[in-house]
């Protein structure tokens, strides 16, 4: 087998070292388990903060532990009744290894959708879909009429924000790191406006696409975009705290928001939700997203780097903003 290990605690950006590749043996399967072999390895932002010491959602990754991750694996072996040599299934919180033993009971396989790609499961049928249709549909709340911003607009969660933000009736205005992913955005997404960060002045930008205010803010970056969202939101509004992805390398506390009084003036509801909380309700999102998949609604990117030896280093790609949608490492054929 093959295994990412954490064996140090990353300062700012993971480097060379913070994990090393393990290879080992397999050990026989036991009665009621499943081997699987990772197929597609899903990158995302929280990984670097599984890898620090802080008091987050989630335990760190201990140093010496197999690195965390989640993705999309075939069964090789089974002693386990449900499930088979072949079956596609979702390990969700695995770990970044080539094979992986499950108890059987844990695991379910993926069903098959007509005309869906599997990489349609690691983004909007998989964990950031359901971050997108949760965050937004239960907390943002969107009526038709209103507008919604969202920041890493074309990335694999604020992607599908924007295009269910739409399918809700709302005007949407997404902001992100190029112009490359503007012309996504509004081309093919069907976003109304994009603001390239990067090289427009976000208020005023803001100022133009949003005549009427914000009325839900999904916040995936915070810092000084968020400030700028938050100075114009309506009274009454709504913004689910999805992410904060400018500060998860940080190495000093981040200050600010600088306009968190605003939140009071507008009676603002702001929450915090991680999206392993609506486990219980993925069912429902999974047959809401794949309805408009199917109907040709959500179009999607995925960022396909190749081999597991090249997870940490691909880790980066989210933070300097190099992927449209999807971060996926491709470990082995499908
Ligand atoms: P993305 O596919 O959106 O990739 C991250 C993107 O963030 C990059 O492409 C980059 O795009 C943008 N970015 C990176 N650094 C900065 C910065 N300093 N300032 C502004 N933009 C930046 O990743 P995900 O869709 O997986 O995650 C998006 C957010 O959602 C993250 O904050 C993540 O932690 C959060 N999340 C939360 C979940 C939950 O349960 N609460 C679940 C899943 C994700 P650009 O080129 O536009 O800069």
């Amino acid at each position: 087998n093959k295994t990412w290990i954490l064996r140090k605690r990353p300062e700012g950006e993971v480097k060379e070292g913070d994990l090393e590749l393990v290879e080992s043996p397999l050990e026989p399967l036991k009665e009621g388990e499943v081997r699987t072999r990772l197929i597609y390895l899903s990158l995302d932002p929280t990984n670097r903060i599984w890898m620090s010491d802080v008091d987050a959602y989630l335990p760190p990754v201990g140093i010496g532990d197999p690195m965390r991750g989640g993705g999309l694996a075939v069964v090789t072996e089974s002693q386990f009744d449900g499930l088979s040599p072949g079956d596609i299934v979702n390990t969700g919180l695995g770990s970044w290894s080539l094979y992986s033993t499950h108890s059987g009971q844990t695991l379910t396989a993926l069903p098959k959708l007509p005309g869906v790609p599997l990489t349609a499961f690691m983004g909007p049928l998989g964990a950031t879909g359901m971050t997108a249709y949760f965050g937004l549909m239960d907390i943002g709340k969107p009526k038709a009429g209103e507008t919604v911003v969202v920041s890493a607009a074309a990335g694999a969660v604020g992607s599908m924000v924007g295009q269910i933000a739409k399918i809700q009736g709302c005007r949407v205005v997404g902001i992100a790191g190029s112009d490359e992913k503007c012309k996504w955005l509004t081309e093919t997404a069907g976003f109304d406006a994009a603001i390239n960060y990067k090289s427009e002045d976000v208020g005023a930008a803001l100022d133009k696409h949003c005549p009427n205010g914000i009325d839900v803010n999904f916040e995936n970056v915070g810092g000084k975009i968020m400030d700028q969202v938050i100075a114009r939101l309506n009274d009454f509004s709504r913004m689910p705290l999805c992410g904060l992805i400018s500060t998860y390398n940080a190495t000093e506390p981040v200050p600010g928001p600088y306009n968190f009084s605003n939140l009071l003036m507008r009676r603002t509801l702001v929450k915090g939700f991680i999206v392993i909380d609506y486990f219980p309700r993925f069912p429902e999102g999974m047959q809401q997203m794949a309805g408009w998949l199917m109907e040709g609604k959500l179009k999607f990117e995925t960022d396909i780097v190749k081999g597991l030896e090249n997870a940490p280093v691909s880790l980066s790609r989210l933070f300097e903003g190099k992927n449209l949608g999807k971060l996926i490492v491709e470990v082995s054929e499908p």
